[in-house]
């Protein structure tokens, strides 16, 4: 028997100022794509002040979800009527879904790199893990691994403030112990690091020759040395961390995950990886 026809497509987006340059339109309609979906993926320009306005869009336009990036990750939790617990740990919502009439908040940028690192593989329970960096991405990635088990966290950050919030945040909220380290000069990994993750900006486009201030004849092959950024993905701190014979992991694999624990999140269908894969990889060049 046919179907009746339906011209109403499901919608989700982003939310962002600025936002042009945001690709994840282009990895989740190729996913919609893929999977037959009436689903649309709409990036728009949200001003700060108009966020509360935006986000009373979203529920009158009956939207699934939405992604929010800067500036709008912290401040979107006041517009929300749950949410996840990891989420309010790491103090910032990055995706939202709509369960019947209520707007959840999750983050999946932590969950996303805990994804990639199966891809290498790579178990976080036990590890000792430095973490350059206490912005948005470190602290997503500070809190998932601590709730996935890890032995012990070290974070090193320039502004002490921000470091130390981070630090107190996982001996207070998780079982794994942390510790900060103010980055005043190059910073010498400690022997005995399992993984090491540049979650700093230092590389994005187009600082593409950028390198964090690390020591870099402390890396050995025993260490998983991972980068957050995206683009481009092969960063001069992920090529000296192969020099040394590390196994590295870089930010695309990221990227592409936490939309794909997102697209789940939204659709309840498995998100076609290797689709949402390729469409960033021809993005990025
Ligand atoms: P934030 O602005 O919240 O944090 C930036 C961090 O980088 C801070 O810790 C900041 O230190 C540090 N930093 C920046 N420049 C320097 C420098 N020159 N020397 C030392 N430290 C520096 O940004 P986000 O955490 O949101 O994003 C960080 C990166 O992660 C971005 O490049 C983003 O593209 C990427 N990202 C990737 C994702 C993925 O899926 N692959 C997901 C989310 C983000 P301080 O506190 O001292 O200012």
């Amino acid at each position: 028997m046919s179907q009746p026809a339906t011209y109403k497509a499901e919608l989700v987006g982003a939310f962002g100022h600025p936002i042009a340059e945001n690709p994840t339109i282009v990895m989740q309609e190729a996913a919609f794509h893929a999977l037959n979906l009436n689903w649309r993926y709409l990036t728009i320009e949200v001003y700060p002040q108009d966020l509360a306005a935006a986000m009373q869009g979203l529920r009158a336009m009956n939207f699934q979800g939405i992604n929010l990036t800067i500036p709008h990750k912290v401040e979107v939790l006041k517009y929300l009527d749950e949410v996840a617990p990891d989420a309010a740990l790491i103090g910032a919502v990055n995706t939202v879904r709509r369960v019947g009439d209520q707007l959840v908040g999750e983050n999946t940028d932590g969950k996303g790199f805990l994804r990639a690192l199966q891809d290498i593989p790579i178990d976080p329970r036990g590890k000792k893990v430095i973490i350059l960096g206490a912005g948005g991405a470190a602290k997503a990635i500070g809190v998932e691994l601590a709730l996935a088990g890890a032995g012990h966290i070290i974070i090193v950050n320039r502004s002490s403030e921000r470091g130390q919030e981070l630090v107190d945040a996982l001996n207070t909220k998780t079982r794994t112990p942390a510790r900060f380290v103010e980055w005043v000069s190059t910073y010498a990994l400690p022997a005995n690091a399992d993984l090491v993750v540049n979650a700093t900006s230092i590389g994005l486009f187009p600082d593409v020759n950028a390198q964090p201030d690390v020591a870099y004849d402390t890396i050995t092959a025993n260490m998983i040395v991972c980068d957050v950024i995206p683009n481009p993905p092969h960063t001069p701190f992920l090529q000296e961390a192969e020099r040394r014979g590390a196994k590295t992991l870089d930010g695309l694999g990221m990227l592409v995950y936490q939309g794909a624990i997102a697209f789940k999140m939204w659709t309840g269908q498995d998100a076609p990886i290797e689709v949402m894969y390729r469409a960033l990889q021809e993005v990025f060049g």
